[in-house]
């Protein structure tokens, strides 16, 4: 057994391996050791290998998809090796025979199906990325969908997709192993190295050939050779993780980029778009404003705000569709209340085409068609677009299916097929009789017994059951001498005399009993024919039924938009083709539902106007203190375009919106030590990144640039990077920055404007107003912002006298340092004077004096007339 282990093992170095042994997956080696520490189960040992005792652990076969998540979970890899014959079967090849077994799956985390291993809100991708000289490609496939997509990609853009993307996997060339681990922004994501000749672009054409069963791939349209490598990659590894057994694939289709606003990760991490800037989803757009109410659903909402669209005519008809639900907001219940009874069929199909599936995914495949019968029926007289409608058609016509599932499945059916008890009873009368016979074996024997007692006259006639014989019908010596003799000796055989009794048995009791011990196996093998046939007929329907169930999620994102526009009043934005951005009243979505969440002050709604001629974007320089709420106003910009182009309602009064291309958002000296870069450095790779990239249909959010080092270096960098922006970028802006000098540019640059968040300063304090006006900031505030943070009052108050000499000396035509220090009385850091003694009262100095403790009820009564007297 060792030996066959071990075989097994080499073949898979990087996995741990589960090996069947009876009902327990067992791990022999270093991989028990650290499955061991991994699972916090028991480490134990079993037998001796060159010697040395093997540590071992298990877990058990009916438990595994707990173990196997919390491992893959871990970033492990686990191999899983079956038995690929009975214990019986293995004795007959000869006594010392150990069982076959072999891995069918290997299980990674870019290639799972279970539920319980997958979050069911979100897509789970795995990608390749294949590179041929200076050319790349990724390819990326979600199992649960068999949808295949191909995109051209440059290293240079590699961050950028996967960023989109962010698959759970990624199949890279064992070459490209080195630049992938030396690269600190890819840390974190699972590589899987596969050999070159796995990348091989004319293997990979043979292999997509095959899988697709074509003789050649023109009818697929065009594809680089190195779009081919990638997908041939990715095919090579599904096949050996699924050993063979292919999910269904759609045909590979090239990733319109032209067709998506692009959004690099700085800006997706900043704008804590999917995820918060902590790693959590909590306090992320998609946290805060998914109302979907399946996981199809809530899947397409992420997908729809991780990718928004720039094709005008998919947004307006996405847009339409929700306002006309939003209109009528029975219509949104009803159609939330048929979706909250749906599974997820898309999950639930990828699991049987890859033969992983069971009775509750074809129930759960009923209940969706049963779903969208309903939707259909609740929406068919609703003036949808017409992009909308096609999608709602898709909804019917599967009846035949539907009844297959219907008349086959009983209501409550169980995960695994070979546990049976899933066909409705009266489908088949066989597999009826089946069961009646396994459950009423016993009714049925009683029912033979009186049925012969008739025919017999022997009322005392019995029928038995032992070890030895089986089944068999007595009756007392007495009677036996009529059923010896013709015509009963025709049924009934003789088997033995005994003491006191005659035994016989009849060719029905014969057949019953083998019946008997048969049917609960004949049961179950007729409930597996029919679960293969549904199964079969299912895979037939395939297209139509994810169309079926891609719709579903279609019509939950619709209404989870209409939903959060009610309750949080987002008006319907206005798409345009040029690069106009007018936004009245916008809000941040995030903060206000957490403002209002917490009951606490409501948000100020502030407009912004980038539109300038509609050709060229305006940029606005925004200054105002700290804490004043520029950069919400700036994300809040930035968020809207991103659910307006989305197809989704936006957290405004009205907004008219010049489709954006790319969207940049970047926030001076954000802390990146971790990746061994001076925060500075960062700041300016980024702000290149973006002076280099962004084209006129680009909208540009830059929070504080240059705040990362000396004051003139910061300006002057602030400065040159405004110019650029405005002069060669052509592109619309949101600039927050607290260089007051630059204010000025506005005079110089024809579509930059002054904006300022508006504060009042009262008694010596700061009020933030969050209100966003044209016009420049008077000052910053700090001194009193630092206040408020509770810096030391001698530290304030030091603070005020330097800025005043400074303030005084800019006004008089600059100050020397130098001058400065001699101007200002040396800091004292003495602390406040401490408050004058207070003068202590009568009362208070009687009250010193008591101790409660020592007085009696009595003695404090009177001491009580006592201090009132004092009074
Ligand atoms: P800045 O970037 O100017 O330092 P922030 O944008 O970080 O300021 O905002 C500071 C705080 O003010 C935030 O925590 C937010 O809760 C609050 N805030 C910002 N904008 C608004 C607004 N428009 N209405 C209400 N509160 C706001």
């Amino acid at each position: 057994m060792m030996a066959q282990y071990l075989g097994i093992k080499e073949q898979y170095p990087d996995a741990l391996l589960f090996y069947r042994m009876g009902d327990f997956y067992e791990l022999f080696f270093d991989d028990a050791a650290q499955a061991a520490a991994a699972l916090d189960i028991a480490l134990t040992k079993r037998g001796k290998h060159d010697g040395e005792e093997i540590p071992m652990c298990g877990v058990p076969f009916h438990a595994a998809e707990t173990y196997l998540q919390a491992l893959i979970k871990k970033g492990f890899r686990v191999a899983v090796a079956e038995q690929m014959e009975s214990p019986a079967e293995a004795k007959k090849r000869g006594g010392k025979a150990v069982v076959k077994r072999d891995v069918v799956r290997l299980v990674t985390p870019g290639t799972l199906t279970e539920d319980a291993l997958l979050n069911a809100r979100e897509h789970n991708f795995l990608a390749s990325y294949a590179c041929i000289r200076e050319a790349g490609a990724i390819a990326w496939v979600d199992i649960s969908t068999g949808d295949v997509s191909v995109i051209p990609c440059t290293e240079q853009n590699l961050l950028h997709e996967l960023a989109r993307l962010n698959p759970s996997e990624i199949v890279i060339s064992q070459k490209q192993e080195e630049m992938f681990l030396s690269t600190p922004e890819l840390a974190g994501l699972n590589f899987s190295p596969l050999s070159g000749a796995s990348f091989d672009s004319t293997a990979a054409t043979q292999r997509i050939q095959s899988v697709y069963g074509v003789a050649t791939l023109d009818g697929f349209g065009e594809f680089s050779s190195v779009e081919m490598a990638s997908i041939g990659a990715l095919l090579a590894y599904l096949d050996i993780t699924q050993k063979g057994k292919l999910p269904l694939l759609k045909v590979p289709r090239r990733f319109d980029l032209s067709q998506v606003m692009q959004i690099d990760p700085a800006t997706r991490k900043n704008l804590e778009i999917t995820t918060s800037l902590n790693g959590s989803k909590s306090g992320s757009l998609l946290h805060a404003i998914d109302r979907t109410v399946t996981a199809g659903g809530a899947r397409l909402f992420a997908q729809r705000i991780s990718a928004p669209s720039r094709d005008l005519d998919q947004i307006q008809g996405r847009l339409d569709t929700v306002s006309t639900i939003a209109g009528t907001p029975i219509l949104s219940e009803d159609i939330r209340v048929i979706l909250k009874q749906i599974s997820d069929m898309t999950r639930a199909l990828s699991r049987l085409s890859l033969d992983r599936g069971g009775p509750r995914d074809l129930k759960a495949l009923q209940s969706g068609l049963n779903g969208a019968q309903q939707i259909f029926d609740v929406t068919k007289d609703v003036d949808f677009p017409q992009d909308t409608k096609l999608l709602r058609d898709a909804l019917v016509g599967h009846q035949t299916i539907l009844n297959q599932l219907e008349t086959t499945l009983d209501d409550e059916v169980p995960l695994l097929a070979r546990d049976g008890g899933f066909i409705r009873s009266g489908f088949d009368p066989a597999l009826d009789e089946f069961r009646k016979l396994r459950d009423d074996g016993k009714t049925v024997i009683a029912g033979l017994q009186s049925d012969y007692a008739k025919l017999t006259e022997v009322a005392a006639l019995k029928i038995k059951h032992n070890n030895v014989l089986g089944y068999f019908i007595e009756t007392t010596a007495l009677h036996a001498e009529k059923m010896l003799s013709a015509p009963l000796s025709n049924t009934f055989i003789h088997r033995q005399t005994t003491a006191n009794a005659v035994r016989f048995t009849t060719v029905e009791l014969s057949e019953l009993e083998t019946k008997i011990l048969n049917a609960g196996g004949s049961a179950i093998e007729s409930e597996l024919r029919h679960y293969t046939a549904l199964k079969d007929s299912v895979l037939e329907n395939y297209d139509a039924l994810s169309n079926v169930a891609n719709t579903l999620a279609e019509m939950d994102v619709f209404c989870a938009v209409a939903e959060v526009s009610a309750e949080q009043n987002w008006c319907k934005p206005v798409l345009k083709p040029d690069t106009s951005f007018d936004i009245k009243g916008g809000r941040h979505p995030v903060v206000e539902i957490a403002l209002s969440k917490q009951g606490k002050t409501q948000f100020i709604a502030n407009d912004c106007m980038l539109s300038a001629n509609g050709k060229d974007g305006d940029i606005w320089l925004l200054t105002g203190p700290n804490m004043a709420g520029k950069s919400t106003y700036l994300r809040q910009n930035a968020l809207i375009a991103i659910l307006a182009q989305a197809g989704m309602f936006v957290p405004a009064d009205a907004a008219t919106i010049g489709v954006v291309s790319q969207l940049f958002s970047r926030v001076g000296a954000s802390d990146d030590l971790a990746q061994g870069r001076s925060t500075f450095m960062v700041e300016m790779v980024e702000t290149a990144a973006i002076l280099n990239q962004a084209d006129e249909r680009a909208l540009v959010i830059l929070d504080e640039i240059g705040r990362g080092t000396a004051t003139y270096d910061g300006l002057s960098i602030a400065w040159a990077t405004l110019e650029h922006l405005h002069d060669v970028n052509r592109c619309r802006g949101l600039f927050a920055t607290h260089y007051h000098e630059m204010t000025g540019l506005s005079d110089k640059l024809e579509r930059v404007d002054n904006a300022t968040v508006a504060v009042k300063e009262w008694d010596g304090e700061v009020i933030f107003l969050h209100e966003v006006r044209k016009g420049a900031a008077d000052r910053s505030y700090g001194v009193q912002v630092a206040q408020l943070a509770g810096l030391p009052t001698a530290v304030v108050n030091r603070a005020r006298d330097v800025l005043e000499v400074l303030e005084k000396g800019e006004r008089e035509g600059g100050v020397k340092p130098n001058q400065l220090i001699d101007d200002l009385p040396l800091f004292s850091a003495t602390p406040a004077p401490t408050p004058k003694p207070v003068q202590e009262s009568e009362i208070e100095k009687r009250l010193d004096d008591i101790y409660p403790d020592d007085l009696t009820a009595k003695e404090a009564l009177d001491l009580l007339y006592e201090l009132k007297q004092l009074r």
